[in-house]
């Protein structure tokens, strides 16, 4: 590079050119985003367009036009689509073109969040504050920004490991301390739980999963009985790891029972709240997160239900001296000061695994600011409220069966096949899960409940309406009498 040369326009007209050119690519996303309902859901990708990610490492310029056009001909179109409303598959936010807006700022401020003195981070602490009194919790509570929920539940068995062992085991390890840990989770927990414990070095069979009731949540008196089981085993129990929102059906574990459990038997309670801890927005949802309160940590996710766009987690705890004691560490190239750029301890890089950060707050700080917490918690009420339409319509319509009682805003259900075994059944209805999101109209997943494969919809978008789940009823029904049954 001579010392004229940097990475930005040269000159005015340049700059004047890189405005203009920024304008179309923010109408075009803008247009998206206003005519999302016309487009597909998702569309099968042509061979073509993926062999066009296999291009040798540029070595020269493009236009930054002919790279855009190449964004809206061979990428936009082939998102898996969860800003549309008829994307009803796994868990997955929506956005909204605020939160889009502000991670334009973020990145174009490029703030570092790891530390250092500066507003950013007391963009980040406003929001510790605001999700400190939502969730009923004590001054003392501090958290952070992570991407997701797996990662805040690593944190958070993390923290709880440190508790339990003092943090000499960050320096002698888990072997120096002689003792077995063990930790509980529901049947119904997610992976990541078992993936956090793996990745904690304990273990992913140490997490004991513990059968659930008929409503799909973690059955209390079993849990109290396995603890008392390994504690006689020789086993050191340290952390119960509560669902609120199940990832199957959206069950809610008895928290208020399950944390007295917890505190009797002196162990960490940790709440993977994923998408349900938000519920906490929606007053007449409020009451059944009881008990959220008197979590040691929670892990949820601002991507889901708030609808603040990817990435970001959040994991906050109760007493945010833990979240130091298990990750701040000395080193001289991170050294604080009380003035200057260097003050303001403790950082973000003290309370989890990561120093570099990007600016997560901004797009939540934003989303909650401009859309109010009011709003977005009426955006929660209502998807449960189409979770309920969608079981009524399921009960009455003869070709479909529910497979799960509806408790938030997922629907497990299924197309009947009378004449076909177990397995038989599975299959025909893995096979409408996949005719519907190649059809485009709608797009939920599959899981497995009782024992059946379940077509699922969580219902997480603010943007579905009850034309979308008839859409996607009606479409079930279609794909399954073409194939199946001539009824
Ligand atoms: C989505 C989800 C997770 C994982 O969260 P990510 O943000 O995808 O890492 C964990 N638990 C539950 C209950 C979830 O719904």
């Amino acid at each position: 590079m001579t010392d004229q040369e940097t990475l930005d326009p040269e000159s005015p007209a340049q700059w004047q050119e890189l405005r203009a050119q920024g304008h179309v690519m923010l109408d075009d996303i803008f247009d998206y985003l206003e005519h999302l309902r016309e487009r597909p859901v998702w569309q099968p990708i042509p061979e073509q367009v993926r062999e066009a990610f296999h291009e040798p490492l540029p070595q020269g310029p493009s236009d930054l036009a002919t790279v855009h056009d190449q964004f809206m001909k061979d990428i936009l179109p082939y998102a898996v689509g969860n800003a549309h409303p008829g994307f009803m598959a796994w868990v997955h936010g929506g956005g909204t073109p605020v939160g889009m807006l502000a991670e334009m700022l973020a990145a174009g401020l490029n703030a570092n969040l790891g530390g250092r003195d500066q507003i950013p981070i007391a963009v980040e602490r406003q929001v510790v504050e605001w999700v400190r009194d939502l969730f009923g919790f004590p001054d003392s509570a501090n958290g952070l920004f992570v991407t997701g929920t797996s990662m805040a539940n690593l944190v958070g068995v993390l923290a709880a490991r440190t508790a339990a062992l003092g943090r000499e085991v960050r320096h002698q390890g888990l072997l120096a301390a002689h003792r077995q840990l063990v930790a509980y989770a529901s049947a119904g927990a997610h992976g990541c739980l078992a993936k956090a414990m793996d990745m904690a070095g304990i273990g992913a069979d140490l997490l004991r999963l513990v059968p659930m009731n008929e409503r799909y949540e973690m059955d209390v008196a079993a849990l109290a009985a396995a603890i008392l089981a390994d504690k006689k085993a020789g086993f050191s129990p340290f952390l119960i790891a509560a669902t609120a929102g199940s990832v199957d059906v959206g069950a809610i574990d008895d928290l208020a029972a399950i944390g007295r459990l917890a505190r009797e038997q002196q162990l960490w309670f940790h709440v993977d709240g994923a998408y349900g801890a938000l519920a906490m927005l929606a007053p007449e949802l409020a009451p059944r997160l009881e008990g959220l309160g008197l979590a040691d940590s929670i892990a949820f996710d601002f991507h889901k239900w708030a609808q603040v766009p990817y990435d970001a987690g959040f994991i906050l705890a109760r007493d945010g001296r833990l979240l130091e004691d298990a990750f701040a560490a000395d080193t001289a190239y991170l050294k604080r000061e009380s003035r200057g750029m260097a003050a303001g301890s403790p950082w973000p890089c003290d309370l989890g695994p990561d120093l570099s950060r990007g600016f997560r707050a901004l797009k939540t700080w934003f989303t909650i600011k401009v859309y109010g917490a009011e709003q977005l918690g009426r955006s929660i009420s209502r998807t449960c409220e189409l979770a309920r339409y969608m079981s009524r319509q399921i009960e009455v319509m003869a070709e479909l069966e529910l497979l799960a009682p509806v408790s938030l805003n997922i629907v497990c259900f299924r197309y009947r096949t009378p004449g076909l075994d177990a397995a038989g059944a599975d299959r025909a209805n893995a096979e409408i899960v996949i005719a519907l999101q190649e059809s485009g109209i709608a797009a939920p997943s599959t899981t497995t409940v009782g024992g059946h494969l379940a077509i699922r919809a969580a219902i997480v978008n603010h943007r579905t309406r009850t034309g979308d789940i008839d859409a996607l009823l009606a479409a079930t029904v279609k794909f399954g009498d073409s194939r199946y049954s001539p009824r």
